[in-house]
């Protein structure tokens, strides 16, 4: 079948609400490593997709999931050892005290859990997101999650406060963490004064949809003062962030020396196998399991586990921690280099794999040049994607095995398609 009626096919059958990426959409048909190969047999050095975190079709993680599912696939009913290993192992890279895991399959689903969690031990209903924050799709997490076009809009119980940001943001100066957290504090009071008493503070360690721009140091700590002043938890979205991405810890929040109640892991979690968690302590998950049962059917069963395990033995033994660091810096130092001749790049930052490149025009989001380098550079042959509310930041964050020859490889292309622009 052609593209074109592929297009239309997938509209007819799938419904109009799925999003295709690129105006020439991919047919992608394999994937290795760091690439990806399309019908035709042409190849894309993905500096996109944080899912297949230790790399497409990692052998060793595809071999643990074919032998247990050759051996036996149910459900958390029965006692398994997957599960309780994959407990112990990530509460082993938690703050003391997180060492209770409750298995999903989606980011969506853990993100729906904490939040039930939160009301639970708190009482209250409030939450407090950035402003364009983006944690599932759900009807209740679309609901925090104002990134999502979502036609219920946010609940009453929501108030959004500005995504932190030393480079565009409302405050940049020394002391700027203090004047985000008052803002969280506002909301919170703004909640409690139209009665909906405060649940969570949820945030997404990297505020990727926000457009990943860099918070002051002491933001997450001073926030999640303010958020237990007021009552509530204070919930960390690591679906994005998580399992080293950033290069300079297991999870975003340990960047900042923050201490969250709840943690929520997600898309990397399973390389692609869907798998999710949710993880928190004895006390704070107490009144929630007196008062319910929790059971998911395919969340946390031995394959998935078995899998996770194995996304967790590469990453040590591939020291892809180590990798995405000094890559990362590769990659940060070369977009900052074509930065110096470049003025319509405004800004170059992240961590680790998770880099961003925000472009403005006249001190204005410069949305057409993002469009128009994402769709040069998938023609190029390097796939990248944008994110932020107006959609002028560039996204790049590929597999963790990406080396200093692909990073080379993307400057280069970058380099050149910048030039043309
Ligand atoms: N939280 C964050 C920060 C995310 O980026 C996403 C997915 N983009 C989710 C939660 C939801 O995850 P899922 O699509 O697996 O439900």
């Amino acid at each position: 079948m052609n593209r074109d009626d592929m297009i239309s096919e997938r509209e007819r059958r799938l419904g109009k609400a799925y999003r295709l990426f690129y105006e020439e959409p991919l047919e992608i048909v394999r994937g290795e490593g760091v690439w990806l190969y399309d019908a035709k047999g042409d190849r894309y050095l993905d500096c996109y997709n944080n899912v297949p975190h230790v790399g497409h079709c990692h052998p060793r993680v595809v071999s643990a999931l074919c032998e247990q599912a050759k051996t036996l696939n149910t459900h958390t009913r029965y006692l398994h050892d997957n599960v309780l290993n994959l407990s112990r192992r990530l509460s082993q890279t938690m703050p003391e005290a997180l060492d209770v895991t409750m298995f999903a399959c989606t980011g969506s689903e853990a993100n729906d859990l904490a939040l039930r969690i939160a009301r639970a031990k708190t009482g209250g209903t409030g939450i407090v997101v950035t402003e364009h924050a983006y944690h599932g799709n759900s009807r209740d997490i679309a609901a925090v999650s104002p990134a999502y076009p979502n036609f219920e809009g946010l609940g009453p119980h929501v108030r959004t406060v500005p995504a932190p940001d030393l480079f565009r943001g409302v405050y940049r100066g020394s002391d700027a963490g203090a004047g985000y957290a008052r803002l969280v504090r506002e909301a919170f009071a703004d909640l409690s004064k139209y009665g909906h008493k405060p649940a969570a503070l949820l945030i997404d360690s990297m505020l990727a949809s926000d457009g990943s721009p860099t918070p002051p140091v002491d933001f997450l700590q001073l926030a999640a003062e303010a958020t237990r002043a007021a009552g509530a938890l204070y919930v960390a979205d690591e679906v994005q962030p998580g399992f080293g991405r950033t290069g300079a810890a297991m999870w975003g929040f340990e960047r900042y020396g923050a201490r969250p109640d709840i943690v929520t892991l997600g898309k990397p979690m399973g390389n692609g196998h869907p798998i999710s968690a949710m993880i928190t302590s004895t006390e704070v998950i107490e009144p929630f399991s007196e008062n319910t049962k929790y059971f998911n059917t395919f969340g946390g069963n031995p394959v998935s586990c078995a899998v996770a395990l194995a996304v967790l033995d590469v990453l040590e033994e591939e020291q892809l921690l180590e990798n995405a660091r000094q890559v990362g810096e590769q990659l940060k130092l070369g977009l900052k280099s074509i930065q110096d001749r470049d003025d319509r790049i405004a800004d170059v930052r992240g961590s680790g794999l998770f880099i961003a490149v925000e472009l403005l025009h006249e001190g204005e989001p410069d949305v057409q040049s993002t469009v128009r380098i994402v769709e040069e550079m998938r023609r190029q042959g390097v796939l990248i994607g944008a994110a932020s509310r107006d959609g002028n930041v560039l996204k790049i964050r590929p597999p963790m095995p990406f080396n200093a020859q692909h990073a080379e490889q993307f400057l280069d292309t970058f380099a050149g398609v910048i030039q043309r622009l």
